[in-house]
């Protein structure tokens, strides 16, 4: 169901859409008959999209596998569906590399939705998702929303980001719907609708920036989806953020990675190659597309801050049920229209048979598939292990005797990779090689039948084989389960940490926490020998508030205050809490003439401010004093006393005034 915003979105008649070759293949694959051959002859038609769609077609597959070089190939390997999309996407980039917006940085736009696409790709690999091709496009288009209301209001969406942060996702949402009444997320979630993607990508382009409530079991899809998408997304964000930017949330930065390094089950020094490779790939994608690619981040060192960071949260690192992988066009069972076999699917295991003797092989095919299972053929070792790390089967069923490389020797190398370890390897062996069994388990082979077998024997040897795989399915799902168990207790300690430092009427931080942080920017400012001062603030007649209106009106009046001073800060003003109607500001880096300054400021907001609560209607007023670290004060605590005292000389010289301490020089002097 489209609402009425977006359908007035849609008569603006202003929405981004796909250009020339882009509609084309849309208008094709509308139709029920259309034919690969079609959607090629349209591609082709234009030279720059082919060669990028023959880009992504070979660096969607894995290593080792031989170039693709014709649409028609690619169309082949990839799936109809999956050229479409990406057909689609890039055409799209083509066409609004510039626009009237001027608040909305276009070259930065698709910089990051490039960063965002080709990690969608190579994450969607990491978790074995069936089709990394379309995880690109997906990548590409996720944030399509903004670039649409960017399109269609250029004045007011530039008003809006100029007023917003626009690092923060979710605030920026909220602004979107109160001027909008609909945010890019919904925005891009229709239009990708429209374009007849699957709707797990259209949902996923909503879901993905916010805190997942999904249910993994009901749709494990959607929230894999979703999780590569916030990956990837995470990545691009990493990848372009300026270090010289002081809003970059950094430290939530590191958090997610880590969380992303342990969902993806790699080591801090593999992960950190991992992404080092995706940015790689995006500089060199980046030249092919004409989008500029700032700078990237260095992930040597961020890496190295993820190693220190603490357990990750678990809201986050939702893994689905793997998903059943690509079937290659070789597969000897009916596949979707799109070429992927159903996941999900329980009663057949994906089987891989491998003969040299074309006679054995339709043999051994035509019982497999008779008992229900998903086969696909391959003549030869070298094939067999080209389709294995393809397609990944859960079982091999292999003859000894092939010339290359025989069925020990496939073993050997399946075993050797990752993906290899967990498939269940039947060996097939001619009568005269019983004795040398020994020498096929040694190599890793699981159980073995003679030739020519029995039938129901050999179906059999292959139901122990799904007891052995469904195990340990069964391991591995009890591990990711215990995993995010820990990760929860983890998102628990640090909640508890969280509300042991945030002061419960005002939700600013509390004593507790100032005295920390003071501290730290202490040894700060000595180690850098640079300044910093602190502002201790304390409202003016605050007991007459409670007395004439009621203690419930103080505590609004207190919250009231809060919101002012979180308002007023800035980056390195520390505000905090310190109990009753006392509040301190850390100010880093800052000297005592800085310090004024920002009080001042402070003092002018809290006095201009009018707070309505019951019969209270009036402003209030604070008494402020600043002191600055300096050759007399040699401790925080002494530092905190200045400033105090500097409080009374406000309230001394009449209240609602700022004042500077007297330097313990300055005092001894006097004394
Ligand atoms: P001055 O201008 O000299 O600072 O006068 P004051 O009335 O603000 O100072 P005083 O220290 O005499 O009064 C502070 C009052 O704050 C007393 C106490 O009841 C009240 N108070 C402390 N904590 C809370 C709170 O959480 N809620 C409310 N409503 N009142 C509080
Ligand atoms: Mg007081
Ligand atoms: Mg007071």
């Amino acid at each position: 169901m489209i609402p009425t915003t977006f359908e007035e979105l849609r008569l603006t008649g202003r929405l981004p859409s796909p250009p020339g070759v882009g509609l084309r293949i849309l208008k094709i694959t509308q139709r029920e008959d259309c034919s690969a051959q079609e959607i090629g002859e349209a591609i082709m038609a234009d030279a720059a999209l082919t060669g990028t769609l023959l880009r992504i077609a070979n660096s969607a597959m894995s290593g080792g596998v031989r170039p693709i070089t014709t649409v028609a190939e690619a169309t082949m390997r990839l799936g109809v569906r999956t050229v479409r999309n990406v057909g689609l996407g890039l055409s799209l980039v083509s066409a609004y590399r510039i626009g009237k917006c001027e608040r909305f940085d276009y070259d930065r736009y698709w910089s990051v939705s490039l960063a965002r696409a080709v990690a969608a790709q190579r994450i969607s690999e990491k978790l074995r998702y069936s089709a990394p091709a379309e995880a690109y496009v997906v990548g590409l288009l996720s944030d399509i929303g903004r670039l649409a209301l960017a399109t269609v209001y250029p004045t007011e969406f530039s008003t809006l980001l100029a007023s917003c942060d626009t690092h923060d996702q979710s605030a920026l949402r909220v602004s979107e719907r109160e001027r909008f009444e609909i945010d890019h997320g919904e925005i891009g979630s229709y239009l990708l609708e429209e374009w007849g993607l699957p709707q797990v990508y259209s949902q996923a382009v909503t879901t993905y920036e916010n805190p997942p409530q999904i249910n993994v079991a009901s749709n494990g899809e959607l929230a894999l989806v979703t999780n590569i998408l916030r990956f990837a997304a995470l990545f691009a964000n990493v990848c372009t953020a300026s270090s010289a930017d002081p809003r970059i949330p950094w430290s939530r930065y590191i958090e997610e990675l880590e969380v992303m390094r342990i969902t993806l089950r790699l080591e801090p020094g593999a992960f950190f190659e991992f992404l080092n490779g995706i940015t790689r790939e995006w500089l060199e994608w980046g030249k092919v597309m004409h989008v500029p690619t700032p700078t990237p981040a260095d992930f040597a060192k961020i890496a190295e801050l993820a190693q220190r960071a603490t357990v990750p949260d678990p809201s986050t690192a939702i893994v689905a049920d793997q998903p059943a992988p690509t079937d290659a066009p070789k597969s000897h069972v009916p596949a979707g229209a799109d070429g992927h076999v159903a996941s999900g699917d329980r009663r057949g295991l994906r089987i891989l048979a491998v003969d040299d003797d074309p006679m054995s092989l339709k043999l051994l095919e035509r019982h497999l598939v008779r008992a229900g299972h998903h086969v696909q053929c391959a003549s030869d070792g070298n094939e067999a292990l080209q389709i294995a790390l393809d397609t990944n089967p859960q079982v091999v069923v292999a003859d000894w005797m092939m010339p290359s490389l025989d069925g020990i020797e496939l073993c050997k190398a399946l075993r050797r990779i990752e993906s290899g370890r967990d498939m269940f390897f039947l060996l097939l062996t001619g009568r005269g090689e019983e004795d040398r069994i020994v020498e096929a388990f040694d190599a890793g082979v699981d159980d073995y039948v003679v030739k020519p077998f029995i039938p129901k024997l050999l179906i059999a040897r292959i139901k122990g084989g799904q007891r052995v795989i469904e195990l340990k399915e069964k391991v591995e799902r009890d591990r990711q389960t215990m995993m995010n168990q820990v990760a929860e207790l983890g998102l628990l300690t640090r909640k508890l940490r969280t509300a042991a430092m945030t002061d419960m009427l005002t939700e600013l931080p509390n004593r507790r926490h100032a005295m920390r942080r003071l501290e730290q920017e202490w040894e700060a400012s000595v180690r850098q020998d640079k300044p910093l001062s602190v502002i201790m603030i304390d409202i003016d007649h605050f007991k007459q508030v409670n007395d004439s209106h009621g203690h419930d009106v103080g505590d609004v009046v207190l919250k009231e205050t809060a919101n002012t001073l979180r308002n007023t800060t800035r980056q390195g003003e520390d505000t905090a809490r310190l109990g009753g109607e006392e509040f301190i500001v850390v100010c880093a880096n800052t000297n005592l003439d800085q310090g004024m300054a920002c009080a001042e400021r402070i003092r002018a907001a809290v006095e201009s401010h009018t707070i309505q609560c019951g019969t209270f209607h009036k402003n209030v007023t604070i008494s402020l004093g600043v002191a600055q670290r300096g050759p007399g004060t040699t401790s925080v605590s002494e530092l905190i006393k200045s400033a105090d005292e500097a409080v009374y000389l406000a309230k001394d010289a009449g209240r609602n005034v700022v004042r500077a301490a007297v330097p313990p020089s300055a005092r001894s002097k006097s004394a």
